[in-house]
């Protein structure tokens, strides 16, 4: 599954330039237009990330960053403020209610937002888990005799231990496959 991210924005024309740019991108994107509804979708939806409007009807995007604020369950989601309001107290006060980025939507492209999305989600959704081969059970053995670069799990650089490296999947949190390196758990070097 592709990594979710709400569009709050109760302009129609911003929301649909980010949606269709987006979705080309391969997320998956669900819209709000007013702060009401972006709690609302924030809890049918579960973003990966929100990108937030200020101001707005009903609640105002600040308003909306208090009350995720507020909820342990939803406050780890990132948001990127992007808004038309270049004012110093709103800058301070939505970074002081966590949000990652606030920013102008003249000064910025949509080109280098979506960058910006993608950089917020690579490093806010990387894990990575190192797993040493157990001697002998399965097919360790036959795994580093068919692949010579091995090295019967002894680092050709310093002789420590090699164990895999497994990360998850930045562009899909949900999916179940792994990219794994062999890496020496001693210098560290990917062999
Ligand atoms: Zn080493």
């Amino acid at each position: 599954m592709a990594a979710k991210i709400l569009i709050v924005d109760d302009e129609e024309i911003l929301r649909k330039i980010y949606t269709d740019r987006l979705t080309f991108e391969g997320f998956a994107i669900e819209n709000a237009a007013d702060g009401e509804e972006a709690l609302a979708k924030v809890k049918s939806f579960g973003p990966n990330l929100i990108l937030l409007d200020i101001l707005m009807p009903k609640l105002n995007g600040l308003q909306v960053l208090e009350q995720l604020n507020a909820d342990p369950s939803l406050k780890a989601i990132p948001v990127i403020v992007l808004s038309n309001v270049a004012n110093d107290e709103n800058i301070k006060k939505a970074l002081t209610l966590g949000a990652k980025d606030y920013l102008l939507k003249t000064n910025f492209s949509p080109n280098e937002i979506i960058n910006k999305i993608k950089t917020l989600l690579d490093t806010g959704v990387e894990k990575s888990y190192r797993i040493s081969p157990r001697d002998g059970y399965g097919d360790v053995i036959k795994l580093s005799q068919d692949f010579p670069f091995m090295n019967f799990y002894k680092c050709p650089s310093c002789g420590g231990n090699l164990v895999f490296e497994l990360k998850s999947d930045t562009k899909n949190p949900d999916s179940h496959e792994f990219v794994t390196s062999v890496v020496c758990d001693l210098c560290k070097k990917k062999v």
